[in-house]
């Protein structure tokens, strides 16, 4: 006698996914069905690879295949493979608690859900996120139990759970191999969309819109009534007679198999290609774009790739891999190929089969393979035609795709400098022009003032901050359009030496800007003479403020604010010496060039109170005025207590107190 199963807990948050999912009335109850398909055909694909790397794994690999068998009368439904099954570890780890390795991200998600008092909408948003897979189960099943044998062993495992806290684990000795999961199907209740799972038609129908792809014949028992051959019914005598019918119960195959990406894009339906979408990304959401390609020549390959719509939680974790499964010849070869697209669009999901690749083919000899490498360019660069298309025929679809993968396309005009140019035009950005409009380069260009020839941007961590900086302050009074680039990834490109249509692009926070007079000679005049009212001040300032700063100079760019920092034309800005600091590195503090407004009514009263002696006095009103400067771009003041001890002195004496006049 066996021992009796081991009773395990459900993880906390793998116990409130259960509930989100048991409880919510998630409208489409029926996907249960594409989920246990698709891990049986992985499970497939992987006992095909298995066998071909390993000779000596000694299994039958003649009729790989999934089953459904439903029962009425027991009103159960078992979704069986033969394929490499699980161990009993991997059951443990794989389907007793979440798969996904985003379990601090689903606890997150789920306390604000439960803050806002999960409603359904929240749930199903929730659930389609996380796409969690063989849970979707207990949507339709009041008790799920799954039997697996892993390919190579002798002992099989049984694991069962009604959904409430706890699950079972027992050994099975006499398990056939694969796995199979059976269903204690809840009863039907159609206004809760919970169809009849057991009944032959609704599941054929089901495999037919979301299954039908699956490379694997999906075959259920049935009933097919035929004629009863007697001999002699055929003899005229018997004309009049209905003829005498049987039951008989035949296994048929109830998917097609046709393999999407080897068909042109005419003969599939767009439902084929969001089912197919779902399957190869384990998600829920629709595809915002498909892409087919079919090349033939010297390399011959398909392939059929996806945008999402929704990004994936962990689009910037460090593990989010690519999503590109590769195949030879129809033979899956592996998963999350990074061989085949650069990191900056790992957010594409698909498939590619290579026509001329060994089925043995290992990560290493990709890494090598002039064909991959061929196509890998190709599919970048189709998938970046296919972002710019879509920006001009379907911008709503096209702002969808640049919020949610943006930032991460943007990676690659610091990591792709081969595609920069169209990766440049296939960009959008936010500028001054509009506040909630994205612009392209292109229109930027488009609107350029005449005698303009840089791109003018300034780089920070907020669209606020950026705009309100003072160093926007002329280009206001101009009306010169300025890119507002508030993501991190900005900091890297445009410091790369990026370039758009032979024009180069300027932070209007770094080296001089000459924003052109509206009256050129005596602008130049009064320069002179400003410069020269001014000298004294800013040789005492620089000195003063030899810490923080490199020079003191007057500036064309301020028309509100008594000063400003500015960079040189190739120093980091401050955003990025942050990130670089933040990642760990050592950085000498950069000092930068302040400018003073000589128009301005505090720095006019400065140069007058310098001309007046007493210099140390003014001391901190110079520090002040740095300190100002720092806080209007946004920045950080680098000891806070002592601006404020400053500012408070400098407001008592404005106000008589504790001077001695
Ligand atoms: P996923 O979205 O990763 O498929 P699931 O919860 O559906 O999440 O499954 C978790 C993991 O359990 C799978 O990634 C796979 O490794 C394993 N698994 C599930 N079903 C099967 C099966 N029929 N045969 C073998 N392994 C399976």
């Amino acid at each position: 006698m066996s021992a009796a199963p081991e009773v395990h807990e459900f993880q906390a948050e793998t116990r409130q996914l259960l509930d989100l999912m048991v409880h919510s009335i998630y409208s489409n109850k029926d996907s249960f069905l594409r989920e246990l398909i698709s891990n049986a055909s992985d499970a497939l694909d992987k006992l095909r690879l298995e066998s071909l790397l390993d000779k000596d794994l000694d299994v039958d690999t003649s009729d790989l295949h999934i089953t459904l068998t439903p029962d009425s009368d027991a009103r159960t439904l078992v979704v069986a493979d033969n394929g490499i099954g699980m161990t009993r570890d991997e059951v443990v780890g794989l389907i007793g608690t979440l798969a996904r390795s985003g379990t601090a991200e689903i606890r997150r998600s789920l306390a604000e859900a439960r803050e806002k008092g999960v409603s359904d909408a929240a749930a199903e948003e929730l659930i389609g996120q996380f796409g969690i897979g063989f849970y979707s189960t207990f949507m339709v099943a009041d008790k799920v139990s799954l039997v697996t044998r892993k390919a190579g062993e002798t002992t099989g495992t049984r694991w069962e759970s009604t959904g409430d806290g706890t699950y079972t684990i027992d050994d099975v000795p006499d398990a056939p191999q694969g796995t199979s999961v059976t269903l204690a199907l809840k009863p039907v209740d159609t206004e809760d969309h919970l169809y009849d799972y057991a009944d032959k038609s609704k599941l054929r129908q089901l495999v037919k819109r979301y299954s039908d792809f699956i490379a694997w014949p999906i075959r259920m028992d049935v009933e097919k009534t035929v004629p009863v051959e007697t001999p002699g019914s055929d003899t005229e005598s018997d004309e009049d007679k209905t003829p005498e019918t049987k039951t008989i119960v035949e296994e048929e195959t109830i998917n097609s198999m046709k393999a999407l990406w080897a068909k042109s894009r005419s003969e599939v339906s767009d439902e084929e290609y969001q089912e197919f979408y779902r399957h190869v990304s384990h998600a829920w959401d629709a595809p915002l774009e498909t892409i087919t390609l079919q090349a033939e020549g010297t390399f011959e390959y398909q392939a059929l790739l996806f945008i999402p719509t929704q990004p994936p939680f962990d689009l910037f974790m460090r593990d989010s891999k690519v999503g590109i499964h590769l195949y030879v010849k129809r033979v899956f070869i592996m998963d999350d190929c990074a061989e085949l697209m650069p990191e900056y669009l790992r957010f594409v999901k698909g498939v590619v089969d290579a026509a001329d690749l060994s089925l043995n083919v290992s990560r290493e000899i990709l890494q090598q393979d002039r064909q991959i490498r061929a196509i890998r360019r190709r599919l970048t660069k189709k998938v970046i035609s296919t972002v710019t298309e879509m920006r001009d025929s379907r911008p709503d679809d096209y702002r969808t795709f640049w919020d949610g993968f943006g930032r991460v396309f943007k990676e690659g005009l610091v990591n792709d400098p081969d595609n920069r140019d169209a990766l440049l035009k296939a960009s959008s950005f936010a500028s001054t022009h509009s506040e909630e409009e994205l612009t392209t380069l292109a229109d930027y260009i488009g609107r350029m003032k005449s005698g303009q020839d840089t791109i003018y941007y300034m780089t920070g961590e907020s669209r606020q901050q950026i705009v309100n900086s003072p160093h926007m302050e002329a280009f206001r009074a101009k009306g010169i359009e300025v890119l507002v680039l508030s993501d991190p990834v900005d900091e890297m490109w445009v410091s790369a030496g990026a370039e758009f249509d032979g024009k180069s692009f300027q932070s209007i926070a770094k080296g001089a800007v000459d924003l052109g007079a509206d009256d050129e000679e005596t602008d130049d005049t009064s320069k002179e003479e400003q410069n020269k009212a001014y000298a004294d001040l800013l040789s005492w300032l620089t000195t003063t403020l030899s810490d923080d700063v490199s020079e003191t100079r007057l500036s064309s760019r301020l028309t509100e604010s008594p000063a400003c920092l500015v960079g040189d034309t190739f120093s980091m800005s401050p955003q990025l010496e942050k990130l670089y600091r933040a990642s760990g590195q050592q950085f000498p503090k950069s000092k930068r060039a302040l400018e003073l407004n000589p128009d301005h009514p505090l720095v006019e009263a400065l140069n007058k109170a310098y001309a007046a002696g007493d210099h140390d006095k003014l001391v901190p009103t110079a520090k002040l005025v740095y300190g100002m400067a720092v806080i209007a771009e946004g920045g950080e003041l680098e000891d806070p207590a002592e601006f404020a001890k400053l500012l408070a002195g400098s407001l008592t004496e404005s106000f008589g107190a504790g001077s001695d006049s």
